[in-house]
């Protein structure tokens, strides 16, 4: 019997861009902790300094403080994400051909009314979203978890994703042989060798 085949993309600034999300709750969250009574560490307050002039979440940022962080970027600023719209309208014409598209983010079960919204609000026709029930693993080892779930359930997947890294991570243990790997970076899509 003839098995499916799908596109798999990524959300956080493959589909979507949050930098300007995460510099507002960066801001925010900075506000909050000067203002607070706890002791905060001389690290979260330079790491959200960093997130604040960059738009990125550095390595090894305070555990307590990142889903507060998240919270605020996913849901209080979810109006400041930005479309990727080339590559948006590159999917929609894709699934106007009949192909199946699939949602797969590290960004957490708790933010799926909010993903799901902006993906109907441009229009995205999706068949599923894949989101973590819980943080129990390592964002790339989610993700490689969930890839190799899909690669025995579809003949062929196409897989999109801002991340060298999480790419090579999924080709290096899987040696997937029913996977395309493209990097996605604003309009331009790489075709990534195995
Ligand atoms: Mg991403």
């Amino acid at each position: 019997m003839e098995k499916l085949s799908a596109l798999v993309s990524d959300f956080d600034d493959t589909l979507f861009f949050n930098k300007s999300a995460l510099i507002s709750a960066a801001k925010d969250l900075y506000e909050t902790l000067l203002k607070g009574n706890e002791e905060e560490d001389y690290k979260t307050f330079n790491d959200l300094e960093i997130t604040i002039g960059e738009g990125k979440i550095p390595n090894g940022f305070s555990k307590k403080w990142k889903n507060e962080l998240y919270t605020l970027a996913y849901v209080k600023y979810n109006n400041k994400l930005s479309p990727n719209e080339p590559f948006i309208n590159y999917l929609k014409d894709a699934v106007k051909q009949g192909n199946e598209l699939i949602v797969l983010s590290a960004r957490g079960e708790e933010f799926r009314k909010e993903t799901e919204e902006l993906l109907s609000k441009y229009g995205l026709d999706y068949s599923k979203v894949i989101l973590p029930a819980n943080h129990e693993f390592k964002d790339e080892e989610w993700k490689l978890l969930e890839v190799k779930k899909l690669s025995e359930m579809y003949d062929h997947l196409v897989l999109f994703e801002d991340k060298e890294e999480n790419i090579r991570h999924i080709i290096r243990n899987l040696k997937p042989e029913n996977i395309e790997f493209y990097l996605v970076d604003h309009s331009i899509l790489t075709y990534i060798t195995k």
